[in-house]
């Protein structure tokens, strides 16, 4: 027997539409390409959406055909998302920061119809057009008439600007209601090893995640916050704070392309932001930023860390030096993203000093609809005592069953289980850590090192400004922690007192065998080191080069990494 309950289609357009009812004039701020601020509020953004359904409508975009995007945090970027989805086609958010060539497979293998660009993306577009042209019928410029940039494209494929188009279409559009197991938008993993892989979110996964993401002790967002997502929309849908925040008639302060510490401290300052969100390294730029200006954070209560581990010496940081929590997340492009959340409970909530940073600097507890274990290599299930390591496996509403193009439930055990790549230890609390990715470990003489600790207390050191370990070859022991270090500028690090530093913080076995100092080190297109090509140049370093520890004071090495394209890096972080 079923519930006499009414069974309403869970829709994303039914966030905008009742932001707009409810939530009129709240604000929606965004800074433009330019560095000029545009405002408008959540009724202007459901009638442009509306509006823009017709523009796409009249471009021939049909139920589930996918429209690109390579666009920043803003307004008209916010309008695509619930035009696109609302009008049951498909919002393909493309990430900027990858190399041409995987974005032109991206494209390709997405399908997609349209691409609706912002002008700071012009020579890519130009670079990737000839390489689309299967697929693409029109490139859409994200700005109005005298913005348009002069660029040409392939003959079959037409240039278009926004606004005009904007101008001439109609706002008489109802968004209709259908399966709220449709898919909505789709996003590539940034595919460190091999091709980008899609995970196609639904409607119903989109809503779920987004009131999962509003519970208290998550994002708890309310009416009154202005919050300000650093993460991008470009990639996991911004931590679903597109959703989010109309939902519950939050204000969105959206910082286009303008990232830096200076940029970010004027406006959350300018735009009384309270909450905001982004990876460690945006924040550790902030952190630098604050420290040498001498400026603060006005009005800023909360920021949210996730997309790789926080170093404690930046939440330490933020907390005692500015009175602002910081509060560390999980989750990954397949689990929409929230997987896990730091957020007190009895046992935890008197925690002070060390013990308190000990315990925010972990991934948290999973969010009520996100099932979570950890397995040995054997598949069985290991205990939550905070000490065993597993592979961390998860399940639930807002976690992808498969990849774009394939099975529906190929990603997953037959129990339904995504394997993460991730290696955790779960406590008995439900506090879950991750130790490393599972490619990342070091298997050291039979025993694994986390890497991440490692780097958590090189961090700590006073002049490390960056650091990373990897796994380099060792006759012996197969492999050793290599500590590669980024001096804080005008330092220098000394690695003998570095590798003395870690005396009595973690097992004798487990400190790095030497030290590499490096000028900068190299990221992916999300802002998470890029340690397959920290292993590609020094996975040998300990074979070819006896370790400082047995033998005498390590020689510096200074390397700086270039932006290769062909190893999809990036080094202006985001
Ligand atoms: P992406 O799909 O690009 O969002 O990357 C997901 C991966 O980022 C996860 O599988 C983790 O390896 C890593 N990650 C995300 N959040 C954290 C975190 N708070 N701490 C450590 N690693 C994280």
């Amino acid at each position: 027997m079923f519930g006499l309950m009414q069974d309403r289609p869970l829709m994303i357009s039914s966030i905008i539409k009742y932001a707009a009812r409810n939530h009129a004039r709240t604000e929606i701020v965004s800074k433009n390409v330019d560095g000029s601020i545009h405002r408008t509020n959540y009724a202007g953004l459901e009638r442009r959406a509306r509006q823009l359904v017709a523009v796409l409508q009249s471009l021939g975009i049909k139920d589930f055909d996918r429209v690109g995007t390579l666009a920043w945090n803003g307004f008209r970027h916010l309008e695509l998302y619930y035009a696109v989805s609302g009008m049951q086609a498909i919002c393909h958010t493309i990430n900027p920061r990858l190399a041409a060539r995987d974005i032109s497979f991206i494209v390709n293998d997405a399908a997609d119809q349209l691409l609706f660009a912002e002008t700071s993306f012009t020579a890519l577009i130009e670079t990737i057009a000839p390489t689309v042209t299967a697929t693409v019928r029109a490139v859409v410029f994200l700005c109005d008439r005298a913005e348009m940039p002069d660029i040409k494209l392939p003959d079959n494929m037409a240039l278009l600007c926004y606004e005009d188009l904007m101008a001439a279409a109609s706002d008489a559009y109802v968004w209709p209601e259908f399966d709220e197991r449709n898919a909505a938008s789709l996003c590539y993993t940034s595919g460190t090893t091999g091709n980008p892989k899609g995970v196609l979110y639904s409607h119903r996964s989109t809503l779920m995640h987004a009131m999962a993401v509003n519970t208290a002790d998550v994002f708890g967002l309310r009416a009154i916050d202005r919050a300000l997502p650093v993460v991008p929309m470009f990639h996991v849908n911004a931590w679903g704070t597109p959703y989010s925040c109309p939902a519950v008639g939050a204000a969105m302060v959206m910082p286009g392309r303008h990232l830096d510490g200076p940029s970010l401290t004027k406006l959350m300052n300018d735009e009384r932001v309270t909450m905001t969100a982004g990876v460690p390294t945006v924040w550790l730029g902030l952190l630098n930023h604050l420290r040498s200006s001498g400026e603060r954070l006005e009005t800023l209560k909360r920021m949210v860390v996730g997309g790789s581990a926080c170093p404690p010496a930046i939440i330490d940081a933020f907390d005692r030096e500015y009175g602002i929590k910081i509060d560390h997340a999980w989750g990954m492009s397949e689990t929409s993203p929230l997987g896990t959340y730091t957020s007190p409970q009895p046992e935890t909530q008197g925690l002070t000093g060390e013990a308190s940073l000990r315990h925010r600097s972990k991934q948290g507890r999973g969010i009520f609809g996100i099932d979570m274990k950890i397995t040995n290599d054997a598949g069985e299930a290991l205990p939550w005592d905070g000490v065993a390591q597993g592979n961390l496996k998860v399940r639930g509403a807002w976690v992808a069953s498969a990849y774009w193009g394939q099975e529906p439930g190929s990603a997953c055990d037959a129990e339904g289980w995504f394997t993460t790549g991730d290696v955790a230890t779960i406590d008995a609390n439900g506090v879950m850590e991750i130790t490393d990715r599972s490619k990342d470990v070091i298997k050291s003489g039979g025993e694994w090192i986390s890497s991440i600790a490692l780097e958590n207390i090189a961090m700590s050191h006073p002049d490390v400004a960056e650091a990373a370990i990897i796994g380099a070859k060792h006759p012996k022991w197969d492999e050793r922690p290599l500590l590669i270090v980024v001096p804080k500028p005008g330092k220098e690090i000394d690695p003998q007192s570095l590798i003395a530093f870690y005396a009595g913080k973690v097992a004798k076995w487990s400190l790095p065998d030497d030290v590499v100092v490096v000028e900068e080190l190299p990221h992916t297109a999300t802002g998470k080191v890029h340690k397959l090509t920290l292993r590609q140049k020094f996975a040998d370093h300990l074979v070819k080069a006896a370790p400082y520890r047995t033998f005498r004071p390590y020689g510096i090495i200074c390397s700086k990494f270039r932006a290769l394209e062909s190893d999809r890096l990036i080094l202006n972080r985001f």
